[in-house]
């Protein structure tokens, strides 16, 4: 009779772990819901491996993004939006650098195998930021790995731009502020896990939701705008 209870013991504790362990499954088996119920938190967070993989801010605006990205590149409707984009004449979002300096990296795979979905721009630590377009301060958040950022909504509040690894803001920038092009908005810098003796800055497009969330988007290649 003394077997009986260690034999119910051990039902239990396998019934247990099979549920804790299909519960993990469950969990692991769907970043996107991790992601979407905390946005503001950087799955991204790995620091980069390489000279050339500067940075991987992990922006909520990438995480969000990283679901409808199968044939993207194929996607009319980004194409479209590179289109009307580029037709408003972007300026660029670094002060002095040429267009011609640019270097693709929208698809480049960074940490957690995902793609870079960006654009990184050299410049000397405190080189002006300027707006690209002109637009509203969603957000100013500072993050883990992108650092002091800021999120910038277009006019038609579509698309959202995003500015990452900022030495600082502008003096009195806030959200809610109406700002023109080529307003200085911040300066380059290497905060979050831009490396130390890198300055640039991390910039990204996309194309905002219905509900316009700051976070949330389909994202853009800014080469494709800014050349
Ligand atoms: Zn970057």
């Amino acid at each position: 009779m003394k077997t009986r209870p260690d034999f119910k013991y051990l039902v239990a504790s396998a019934l247990l772990g099979f549920i804790l362990g299909a519960f993990v499954v469950a969990s692991l088996g769907n970043p996107r819901a991790l992601r979407q119920r905390a946005p503001n938190v950087s799955v991204r967070v790995a620091p980069h491996d390489a000279a050339m993989a500067l940075d991987d801010p992990g922006s909520p605006v990438i995480e969000a993004a990283t679901a409808p990205t199968t044939g993207r590149g194929g996607d009319p409707t980004i194409a479209a939006d590179s289109g009307s984009l580029k037709a408003r004449g972007l300026e660029m979002p670094v002060k002095d650098v040429p267009r011609s300096a640019l270097v693709e990296s929208f698809h480049e795979v960074r940490s957690g195998n995902r793609e870079h979905e960006a654009i990184d721009i050299l410049a000397p630590r405190n080189t002006p930021v300027v707006a690209i377009d002109e637009g509203t301060i969603a957000k100013l958040f500072v993050s883990k790995a992108g650092g002091n950022t800021i999120y910038q909504f277009d006019p038609s509040e579509q698309y959202a731009y995003y500015y990452a690894h900022l030495e600082r803001y502008a003096d009195g920038l806030k959200e809610g502020d109406k700002i023109h092009k080529r307003q200085v908005i911040g300066f380059v810098g290497t905060s979050g896990n831009a490396p130390k003796d890198t300055p640039h800055l991390h910039f990204a497009v996309f194309r905002l939701t219905a509900a316009r969330h700051w976070w949330e988007g389909t994202p853009i290649d800014p080469y494709d705008l800014l050349r």
